[in-house]
Parts: C-alpha cells; structure tokens; sequence
C-alpha cells in the first residue's frame, strides 16, 4: 500500500540526528558471530552494580503492579541529606539524559542561545534543538582545557544557557573550582549554566568541584548528577539534578508525573549507601586507567589524562579503521568522528582483563598498519 501522508513535523526536528549509542554486547555478538565481546564504549561500571541496589530492586519486586512515587520522595530525601541541602534542591530524573531535557523544556524558547564548549557531550544540543533555540560552540582550547574568556566572549542578548560538562566527556579534562566561581560571577543572572558533573565521584584534583557548592550559594546553576557511571545502574535510568528551588520548581512543571520506576528508585536510594562498591570501584578505575596510560605510552600513543571512568587517545588518520578493526575482534570502543575527532578514539577504562584484552588487540592491529 502507497502511503499518502501529508502531515509535517515541526521545523525544528530535521536539525535533530538521532542520538549515536554505543554498540550493544548482543549486536555485535550476532554481527561477527563472537562468542566474547568487551565493551568498552559507554563508561559503565565494569565492577556492576551495587549487591546492596540488586537487594533492593528484588525487595520492590512484589511492589511494581503500584505506580511509583511521584514526588521519589524518599529517594530525594537521602540524597538531600547526603549533600547536605533541602529536598527540595533535588529533582529526580530518568537518567541524567532526561534532566537536559527537562531543563531544556522549562527554560529555552526559540531563538534563544546555549553556549556549549565542543567536543562535548552530545545530548545539550539535542535539547536545544527540540525547543528550536539556537547552539554556539566555543572550542576547548589548548590540551581540551575549557577557554572561559571565549566561552565569557560568546555570551550575546540571546545566550540562556551555558552547559558545561567537568568532567568532559570525551576529553576528561575539568574546570577548576575557581575558574567555575569566576564565571558564575562574571555572567548575567539570567543566564543559567548546566553543570554536568555525571563523573565527578571519579574526579580527584584538589581544585575539582562538583558545582553543588554553588547551588548552596543561591547561584543560577542547575548540577547534574546520575546513578548510571560510578553507581552501575545503567539500565535502570535514573540521575538527578540539583538547584536552588525556584528553579527546581520550574523544572518540576516539565516532568512527566511518574518518571522514574519504582526499581529505580529503591535501587538508586540503595547504591547512594554503598560506600563499599563506590570505594571499589574508584580503586578499579584508578587502576585501570593506570594500566591504560603505561600501555598507551608504550605503543608512543598520545592520551589526555583523564579526571574519569575513560581515557581519549589518538591513534591518528588509521583511527577509524583501527576502530572497525577492534569490532571484528570483538571490542567496542567509542570512534572520535562523533565529536569530529576523526584521529581519535574514547576507550572507557574496564576490569583489568577488559584492559588487557583491549591493549593486546590494539597492539595486533598496529602491528599491522
Ligand atoms: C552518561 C552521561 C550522562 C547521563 O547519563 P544517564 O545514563 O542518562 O544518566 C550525562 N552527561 C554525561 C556527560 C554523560 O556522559
């Protein structure tokens, strides 16, 4: 049957593409008929999810024919008192991906700006483009560090939003805790800066900060946060976003009433807890990341260091075929095209095995070349 459809989506969607994911295990698997497969593409907890999460989601089980909490009050509370603020402070979101939305709906219309630095994490454009505002990329300067006066330079009439990722994701680099309080300074009020701080736990330098200082202080800063990275529920959807209230409030008006599900509630309050898993997996990736850098070094590879649960290395102009050279073997990495990073790969640090596995492919395949 020949369709006859007439009806046209809003404008603003043809400036949307749809959002790249890392390949699934599965889908490689039946691909090149491969039996292992690692992955290491979307910086996921190799150690797995918190035992404590996995007790709590079998505990909530008998409860899912319920609709869940609408207000994720107790969820919000334990995070509140955690974080030492208000529960009020805290929205709770599916995943971090959906608070970008949900801010995006409650704060741009279109035309106006978000300034973000580039190459960064995709997903703040797609927000911009579903409400028809306008993007302004200001590159990272020298080794990826964030150039502020450009990113200060690029603030027009228009400008609404400034999102910035510290971590970066995929370049690992971070915004100090001075430079962060200079721009909250510097900016108009009205302006209001996403603070993307998914990899913070994983963030060690002195001069690190999580943005949630800033909320206390009253500044106009939305920090978000998730359960997917360093707490291993993925799968699960769940992150949060915290703020001063009347902004908050705002936000609320956007969500859908029941957003996060029940076992991701119970799982998320659970993991906060697990100071165990936490501390093992910062111990994993800190020693991972190490095991990258030394083999990195040996194979003469340049690498950023990274603040986080992955590393950005140049393989140089073989990079994309090196990539689909690893998918034939079996490993999933991230190819840097994407953030038009064409020399470059993203490698998430994994178990040791998973690095190792990684390492010894990569160096057969440079043998080659
Ligand atoms: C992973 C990630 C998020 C949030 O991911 P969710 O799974 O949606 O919580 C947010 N920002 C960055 C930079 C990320 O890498």
């Amino acid at each position: 049957m020949s369709e006859i459809i007439e009806v046209q989506a809003r404008k603003t969607l043809q400036n949307i593409t749809p959002y790249p994911p890392g390949k699934p295990i599965w889908e490689l698997q039946s691909e090149q008929g491969l039996s292992k497969v690692v992955k290491l593409a979307s910086n996921e907890n190799p150690l797995g999810p918190s035992p404590k999460a996995l007790e709590a989601i079998v505990c909530s089980l008998s409860d899912i024919h319920r609709y869940p909490d609408s207000s994720t009050s107790n969820l919000r509370q334990l995070i509140a008192v955690k974080l030492g603020m208000g529960a009020d402070n805290f929205i709770i979101s599916n995943g971090g991906d959906e608070l970008i939305t949900l801010v995006s709906e409650a704060f741009l219309e279109p035309g106006d700006e978000i300034i973000v630095p580039s190459p960064s994490f995709s997903e703040y454009e797609f927000g911009a483009h579903l409400m028809g505002a306008n993007i302004v990329t200001v590159p990272l300067g020298e080794i990826y560090s964030f150039d502020i006066d450009a990113i200060v330079n690029a603030v027009t009439e228009q400008t609404k939003m400034i999102c910035i990722c510290s971590p970066n994701n995929p370049t690992g680099t971070y915004l100090s805790k001075s430079v962060l309080h200079h721009l909250l300074d510097v900016l108009p009020k009205h302006i209001l800066v996403l603070f993307d701080a998914a990899y913070s736990q994983y963030a060690d330098a002195d001069d690190y900060t999580d943005g949630l200082e800033f909320v206390r202080a009253g500044y106009p800063i939305v920090v978000l946060q998730t359960f997917s990275k360093i707490y291993g529920l993925a799968g699960l959807r769940v992150g949060f976003g915290a703020a001063p209230e009347s902004i908050i409030q705002q936000i609320l008006k956007v969500k859908e009433p029941f957003n996060v599900n029940t076992l991701a509630q119970a799982a998320a309050a659970a993991a906060l807890h697990d100071v165990e898993h936490v501390h093992l997996s910062l111990q994993i990736n800190r020693q991972g990341k190490n095991q990258l850098y030394l083999s990195f070094r040996e194979l003469r590879l340049p690498f950023i260091e990274s603040m986080s649960n992955f590393v950005l290395v140049e393989l140089g102009p073989d990079a994309k075929s090196i990539y689909e050279q690893l998918l034939t073997k079996g490993i999933i990495v991230r190819y840097g095209g994407l953030w038009k990073l064409p020399h470059h790969i993203r490698v998430s640090v994994g178990t040791e095995e998973e690095n190792s596995t990684f390492i010894q492919r990569l160096s057969e395949i440079l043998k080659l070349t």
